[in-house]
């Protein structure tokens, strides 16, 4: 049973890697963006709150990701988890230090996935996501016309904040929020650099081998 934090820029894909992680060792999923978009696409109160963080690329307020986090924590603190963008600051990574805490928790590693702006950019121009699972594409895989996700027949779309504009200041941001974060568990010793780069098959072997030198 693993308890990680996967972290990376936008397009490192980190979401993807957790996705596989999670499958393969039974671990929940805990996806602080997939939980704010599914709370937008609801247009709960939560929702309608954040949409415009989320249109800009901008953090939204800790409170409300903390709070989503605590309780999901409480519910899967038996199966192990991948927490997956989340802590994206300072604030947040105590406010998480703090919460493992009173659980009686702690983490195994912080996985950080690293990749350069300009493929960020470039990766996610070509990405296509599925409005129903949340399934990515990438252009090359599919046919551009192709509508349909493969997995659950959902519609295929483009996320609004994958446009290049929005996914710069999403790197900017990550650049200035998570470096001290990153410092944070770097100092703290559990902090493990992967490369990015390459293919999702590639950069998971690169995953599972840094795991597999923690637990050998
Ligand atoms: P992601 O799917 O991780 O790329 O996140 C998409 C967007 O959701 C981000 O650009 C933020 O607007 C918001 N978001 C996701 N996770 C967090 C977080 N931990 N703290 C604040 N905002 C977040």
């Amino acid at each position: 049973m693993w308890r990680l934090v996967i972290l990376g820029p936008p397009g490192s894909g980190k979401s993807t890697q957790a996705e596989r992680l999670s499958d393969e060792h039974h671990l929940a999923h805990l996806s602080t963006g997939e939980m704010l978009r599914a709370e937008v696409a609801r247009a709960t109160t939560i929702g309608q709150e954040v949409g415009q963080y989320l249109a800009k690329g901008h953090l939204v307020p800790p409170q409300v990701v903390n709070r989503l986090i605590h309780e999901k924590l409480n519910q899967v603190r038996e199966q192990g988890f991948v927490l997956d963008g989340y802590p994206r600051s300072v604030e947040q990574a105590q406010a998480l230090d703090e919460n493992l805490e009173q659980l009686a928790l702690s983490l195994d590693a912080v996985l950080v996935i690293e990749i350069p702006q300009e493929t960020a950019v470039e990766r996610l121009a070509a990405r296509m996501v599925c409005a129903g699972c949340g399934a990515t594409y990438n252009l090359d895989e599919i046919e551009r016309a192709e509508a349909e996700c493969r997995q659950c027949g959902g519609k295929l779309m483009r996320r609004d904040d994958d446009e290049p504009e929005v996914v710069r200041e999403r790197f900017v941001v990550y650049q200035r929020e998570m470096l001290p974060v990153l410092e944070r568990y770097r100092h703290k010793g559990v902090l493990v650099s992967i490369d990015g780069q390459g293919s999702r098959p590639e950069v998971y072997t690169r995953l599972k081998g840094v795991l597999a030198k923690l637990r050998p």
